[in-house]
């Protein structure tokens, strides 16, 4: 195709303001989709994306329209997945822009516009739903034009869900997106936006091409790790695949397929080149993924731990992002930490862990990465509070810190701010963004948003409130190591890192909270939180003597050998530390956040 002709964009908006549900409506609208085969949120492949209504991975779709190629590529919104988004926002020239009519700009909103703007795309700002009985046009179309700095009447007006005004969007993309420029007859550069593993096909990788051309049949060079493989098909996707026999020129969109079992052969971010005559430079901006997030995985059943490893290694053959090493807990047996991108991402892998694979898992407390300074300069990476050093010997810690950004109602800046300021925010900035709703920017601590810190805002917020946050680097914090004991011995799955004036609550709760759940013992078992030798809570079981037989009057027999038998079923599920025996329920509920 003509470069001339083509038209890359994306579409970007907040959380539910509709941008696949418009991306349907365009698949419809230009004919690549028939009414027939027609169904809601037609680019949301995977089960899981469905089934939340949410989209996890990008989706890049070739659409003919008015005499052009227009290229749509459909991201993900979550601030877990802006590493994703930034990509395909790279194989872009053109943004739209999407709010919800009813609802205004919110935090992701600015969030992806400013991904946008780094990217020097050209922003077209749309109004969606205005089919809503609540929709506020007018209003919302000057808090948009605000924004970008264009005019109200520059705002379009559309309806995913109806049609009204997508084709005259689809005409205004030709007109005002600019063409792809490249140069055609130098080496190959192909930007890598994503990629995924298909059981049948391996991976799939996805390019826009910048420079050059890539065919079938040629050897390529993945530029980061200097792999070469060789491509076996290549095309375009229109909406299902379809191959391109001429292979993909300058400012094309498509995919190829090289036999490659494992995404992180093809990473996102990475430049293709052919091997035969490689480009001198990548294209900038390749950056690995970095997990932000450690929780420890483990079964709930010791047998199931060769399963669990291998349903992450298949996972990992689609989530380049996902890490894990193995690890074990005296408390919960062999299993691991696995590091993640965020709190959404995390919730991700776990349920596919237990529903693709039929897993039952408990999973520690999530925590962040520490970086941990010793007194004789060495330095240590903590990504399990169990392995935090104890001891005087610590010179300092560090802990990664976000930039926040809340949108929220004017009347709920109190609100925001105590939640904040509790969790040791510190205020940067706050603006109007209309008479009635504000933008409240705070540096905090990342490992006090995982903490249901969103739940809490949204709580106080009638749910009004939006969140974005992006990592700020690292700052110092007092912050210790809190242990819990069991009859003198520490349970390691409990084991916590937190700032030291909440390291007493934090003790005196889990203190408390276990002597609710583990079963009295023929002993007294003494509860303790410590921050290293230094007790800071105490509870205590009291002992009972557990004689089940006593209750059958040495009568009948059979129920006798019953009781025993329940008595043994019950025993598996339990954990022992030391001689106290815990059950498994109480370690769930234990780290649970609730
Ligand atoms: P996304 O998260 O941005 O991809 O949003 P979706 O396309 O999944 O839409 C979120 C919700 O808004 C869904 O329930 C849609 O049916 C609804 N929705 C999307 N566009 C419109 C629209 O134009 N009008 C109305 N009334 N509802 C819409
Ligand atoms: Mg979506």
């Amino acid at each position: 195709t003509d470069p001339a002709l083509i038209r890359n964009f994306c579409i970007i908006a907040h959380i539910d303001h509709g941008k696949s549900t418009l991306a349907d409506r365009m698949l419809q609208i230009t004919g690549v989709v028939d009414d027939r085969s027609m169904r809601a949120q037609y680019l949301d492949r995977m089960d899981i994306e469905r089934e939340r209504g949410i989209t996890i991975k990008s989706q890049a779709v070739r659409l003919p329209w008015d005499g052009h190629v227009l290229n749509m590529i459909d991201t993900p919104g979550h601030v877990d997945f802006t590493y994703e988004v930034s990509r395909s926002l790279q194989a872009c020239e053109g943004a739209i822009l999407l709010v919800d009519a009813a609802q205004g700009i919110e935090a992701q909103t600015l969030a992806n516009l400013y991904l946008a703007m780094n990217a020097d795309l050209h922003i077209i700002p749309v109004l969606n739903k205005i089919d809503l009985p609540a929709a506020q046009p007018e209003k919302f179309a000057e808090e948009l034009a605000g924004l970008i700095g264009c005019d109200p009447s520059d705002v379009l007006k559309v309806s995913g869900k109806t049609g009204v005004g997508v084709r005259e969007l689809l005409d205004h993309v030709v007109q005002t997106v600019p063409a792809p420029i490249g140069v055609a007859d130098s080496a190959a550069r192909a930007l890598i936006f994503d990629s995924v593993y298909d059981t049948y096909r391996g991976v799939v990788t996805y390019v826009r091409v910048v420079d050059g051309h890539l065919g079938k049949r040629e050897r390529i060079l993945m530029m980061s790790t200097n792999a070469t493989h060789e491509t076996l098909e290549i095309g375009v996707i229109s909406p299902e695949p379809k191959v391109a026999d001429l292979g993909l020129g300058v400012g094309e969109v498509g995919y190829l397929i090289t036999g490659v079992k494992d995404v992180r052969q093809s990473r996102v971010g990475d430049t293709v080149t052919s091997a035969a005559k490689p480009a001198k430079d990548m294209l900038a901006g390749y950056e690995h993924p970095k997990p932000m997030v450690f929780s420890g995985l483990y079964p709930i059943d010791g047998d199931e731990y060769p399963e669990l490893r291998e349903a992450l290694d298949k996972l990992q053959l689609n989530d380049a992002a996902l890490v894990y090493e193995p690890e074990t807990s005296a408390a919960l047996g062999f299993g691991f930490r696995v590091g993640f991108l965020g709190l959404l991402h995390m919730e991700i892998v776990r349920e596919r862990l237990e529903r693709e694979f039929g897993l039952s898992l408990i999973s520690t407390a999530p925590n962040v990465v520490y970086r941990v300074v010793m007194e004789d300069g060495k330095e240590l990476t903590v990504t399990n509070p169990s392995e935090f050093p104890t001891g005087g010997k610590i010179a300092q810690v560090f802990e990664p810190v976000t930039k926040s950004t809340i949108l929220a109602p004017a009347e709920f800046i109190g609100a925001i701010m105590e939640i904040c300021q509790g969790r040791r925010g510190q205020l940067l900035g706050m603006d109007y963004l209309s008479e009635d709703r504000v933008e409240i920017r705070y540096t905090l601590p990342l490992g006090e948003i995982i903490f249901d810190f969103f739940d809490q805002l949204k709580s106080r917020t009638r749910g009004y409130a939006s969140l974005d946050y992006e990592p700020a680097g690292e700052q110092e914090a007092d912050l210790v190591k809190v242990d819990i004991l069991l009859q003198g011995e520490a349970v390691d799955a409990f084991s916590a890192i937190v700032h030291k004036d909440k390291a007493y609550g934090y003790g005196v709760d889990m203190a408390k909270k276990l002597r609710e759940l583990i079963p009295r013992q023929q002993f007294e078992v003494p509860i303790q939180a410590a921050i290293g030798a230094r007790v800071i809570a105490r509870e205590n079981i009291r002992a009972i003597r557990k004689d089940v037989l006593a209750k059958c009057y040495g009568g009948d027999i059979s129920r006798k050998r019953k009781l025993l038998e329940k008595q043994k079923e019950g025993k598996k599920r339990m954990k022992m530390v030391g001689r106290v025996e815990v059950p498994q329920e109480a370690f769930v509920a234990a780290l649970s956040t609730d």
